[in-house]
């Protein structure tokens, strides 16, 4: 399975991590990447560089207004001439009854869904460029590639269609998702990541043609708390095309690969064309973020199963925080894929 990957996520270096009320530097960090690029040295995949796909295929997920505020948020950040090292929301209107505001921190607070995105020089850059690899690989695979990994950075399934939270600005994975449904008229994107996918869900909420499921510790007692609940089905012509499999916190390696199965079965029934995986590596027992507690043999399950569904597949990297075997697990899920496929 091919690779594609940029150094160009480098230039995002959030530092500001609001926990409990304790700040903390943040655990999306650039030598995340390092980490995952070692995994996927060790099983010997091709590394491929982004093509430059611009604007249009941002523009298929995320408003006008929130793309002009990401790229223009630095400069009008920095102008305000007492502001701090990164930008950080102190207002965060609910929009009931609301004006779309003109003031750079009317705004920032208007596109963030919490305190856990901040957003620095580098930031739209950054997320430009996942959005490019994700693109690129979603592309590969249309051109008749049977899967290909895009290793994002900074990470996107919080990303909502004009509100950043959760470490994610652009939706990779509904942007990859999106960029599919040239060629097929149903895709489905498979969240594996610990968190729910909240922007990936509410993107699509309404949509019938892009099938979500995500498979997270329940929602209960953790974040993101308030989205990632089973009785969030969809809505209008969406209905249906909504699945949460939240799982009890500490869930291990027997519980996840059942939820697979309640996973495969309802994609299955949907008949997709093609299949984005929006690969967090962050349920493993190992993340500092601790949820779940998937051990490293059982991701080469997960990518097993991911494989029998018989679907040409983008794999997209979300979350997955430092840990010595982060790199190792990204190794193993897709070397399950491929003895699996
Ligand atoms: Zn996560």
């Amino acid at each position: 399975m091919k690779a594609v990957h940029t150094e160009l996520h480098r230039s995002h270096d959030p530092q500001f991590f609001l926990v409990r009320g304790v700040v903390k530097r943040t655990t999306e960090q650039p030598e995340r990447a390092d980490r995952l690029l070692k995994g996927l040295k060790d099983g010997k995949h091709q590394l491929v560089e982004p093509t430059t796909f611009g604007q249009g295929p941002r523009a298929r997920i995320h408003s006008p207004e929130y793309l002009s505020f990401l790229s223009e948020a630095w400069d009008a950040w920095t102008a305000l001439g007492d502001s701090g090292p990164e930008m950080i929301g102190n207002i965060h209107p609910v929009r009931h009854a609301a004006t779309y505001p003109t003031h750079i921190v009317g705004r920032l607070g208007w596109h963030t869904a919490d305190t856990a995105a901040p957003i620095g020089p580098g930031t739209w850059a950054a997320a430009c460029a996942a959005t490019d690899v994700a693109v690129t690989a979603a592309q590969m695979v249309m051109d008749g590639e049977d899967a290909v990994y895009a290793l994002c950075r900074p990470p996107g399934h919080h990303a909502y269609r004009d509100m950043a939270g959760g470490f994610c600005f652009l939706n990779n994975s509904a942007i990859a998702a999106a960029h599919l449904r040239q060629k097929h008229e149903r895709v489905v994107i498979l969240d594996v990541d610990v968190h729910h996918g909240n922007g990936t869900q509410g993107i699509f909420y309404a949509r019938p043609d892009v099938y979500t499921v995500s498979i997270h510790a329940d929602p209960v007692a953790y974040y993101p708390y308030v989205w990632g609940y089973a009785h969030e089905r969809g809505e209008g012509p969406g209905l249906g095309t909504n699945l949460n499999i939240p799982l009890a916190i500490g869930t291990g390696d027997d519980g996840y690969i059942q939820a697979m199965d309640v996973a495969r079965k309802a994609i299955e029934s949907f008949a997709p064309g093609a299949l984005v995986i929006a690969l967090g590596l962050d349920a493993s027992e190992h993340d500092p973020l601790k949820g779940l507690a998937v051990t490293t043999p059982s991701f080469r399950r997960i990518g097993q199963a991911i494989a029998r569904m018989g679907l040409p597949t983008v794999f997209v990297q979300e979350g997955g925080y430092l840990s010595d075997i982060l790199g190792a697990n990204l190794t193993s899920v897709l070397a399950g894929f491929e003895e699996a496929r």
